[in-house]
């Protein structure tokens, strides 16, 4: 019996890349379908949305409050909706109460203020462990919380999105929006890091 020996698998972005080529070439995909998509994905998209919607949180009470009440719509105002983005939920943090967020099921984040999830967000050790241990686990990404901060770990459904808004670090008074956005990381709005202030 002659024993067939199974190709070897090329990487995920080749076979990414047939798979886009036979599409095309059968008529199912627009040419260029797949760049727009990774352009929406990678630009548009982006953590950076999400860093403006807290610098605007942080400097501007009556938005601040809008945000809490309704994430989705201050989001929106601030020109960022669209898919996973339907239901957006902000938690604040307090200098008691410390926010954490995971898709125990998957790996959702919300696209329009955070862009895609990374790949330690999508990893089962995350997802199963920061929800049991969350304080060894945000210890061992770098964030060591005193004891007395209470962590509340949020896990993601079907439809809801969530952002955290961290606190505001010291020695930022005075700093305008922009400038704050630019010290708000994708990690601090998932809850994993603090934002901090670069030392002067
Ligand atoms: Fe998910």
């Amino acid at each position: 019996m002659k024993r067939r020996t199974p190709d070897p698998v090329a990487p995920p972005d080749r076979r990414a890349q047939a798979l886009a080529e036979a599409l095309e070439e059968g008529g199912h995909l627009a040419a260029g379908a797949v760049d727009g998509i990774r352009h929406v994905a990678t630009e548009v998209w982006s953590p950076s949305n999400g860093a403006r919607v807290v610098a605007r949180a942080w400097t501007d009470p009556d938005y601040r409050k809008r945000l809490l009440e309704d994430g989705t719509a201050a989001c929106a105002e601030l020109g960022y909706s669209g898919p996973e983005g339907e239901y957006i939920v902000a938690l604040e943090d307090t200098p008691e109460r410390h926010n954490v967020i995971v898709c125990t099921q998957c790996s959702c984040t919300a696209w329009p203020v955070l862009g895609l999830p990374p790949d330690w967000y999508k990893s089962p050790a995350y997802r199963a462990r920061v929800a049991r241990e969350p304080r060894r686990v945000l210890r061992e990404m770098g964030l060591e919380l005193p004891a007395d901060v209470k962590i509340r770990v949020w896990d993601t459904t079907a439809e809801t999105r969530f952002m955290v808004l961290p606190l505001r670090p010291e020695g930022t008074e005075g700093w305008s929006e922009e400038r704050l956005a630019g010290i708000v990381t994708r990690e601090a709005m998932i809850g994993v890091a603090k934002v901090e202030a670069p030392e002067t």
